[in-house]
């Protein structure tokens, strides 16, 4: 990695270092480099600063990880992310669940923070055999023009406020559905329901 200057750690917000951004294990099982470039260091900061910082405060202040922050082409390519993917613009991340967490609790406490401003929220790979799976994506648009990856700092850029709610069914087909956020509370409050009534049967 050569993300770290003499194996200082470089910081991009209080509780996220570089090397948690850029660490990927498809990189590194691939060879791949996925250095931050440092025209996009000022994304990957806002990123951790509007995006990372209020999620960790959110839910609950605890240190947790992120399953992916920034992906070169390559990688993005790799991980079969949208050839659009805010990932690669050093503008997005995938926060990890932590062990027993509930995704759907996690989910809406985001959707019903309401200072919680963001440009996507997506809760993506859940599935039905296994309704504890999956991350929260979420991320901060500083592009000027949505889908130009040639970064740039547009700290007055427009946060669209969307959500997305991607699942797999039990063969495993994807399905991905854009819902107002009132839309993905109810959703969320419905398989919490489920859930529960599961648990105590
Ligand atoms: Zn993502």
């Amino acid at each position: 990695m050569t993300n770290s200057t003499d194996g200082k750690i470089i910081r991009l917000s209080q509780h996220l270092n570089l090397d948690e951004f850029t660490y990927s294990i498809t990189a590194i099982r691939n060879k791949i480099d996925n250095t931050l470039p440092q025209s996009l260091m000022p994304n990957a900061r806002l990123c951790a600063e509007m995006i990372f910082e209020p999620v960790r405060a959110l839910l609950g202040g605890i240190p947790r990880t992120i399953n992916s922050g920034y992906r070169c082409q390559r990688l993005n390519q790799l991980v079969d992310g949208s050839p659009t993917s805010q990932h690669m613009a050093a503008s997005a991340i995938d926060i990890g669940m932590r062990d027993g967490e509930n995704i759907y609790l996690a989910f809406l406490k985001l959707l019903k923070a309401k200072d919680f401003v963001f440009d996507q929220l997506l809760i993506e790979g859940v599935s039905a055999s296994n309704p504890l799976s999956g991350w929260l994506h979420a991320s901060w648009n500083s592009l000027n023009v949505r889908g130009k990856l040639d970064s740039g700092f547009h700290p007055n850029a427009v946060q669209r406020k969307d959500v997305m709610i991607v699942t797999f069914d039990t063969e495993g087909r994807k399905s991905t559905r854009s819902v107002t956020i009132a839309e993905a509370i109810q959703w969320a409050e419905n398989r919490l329901e489920k859930l529960n009534a599961k648990r105590k049967a």
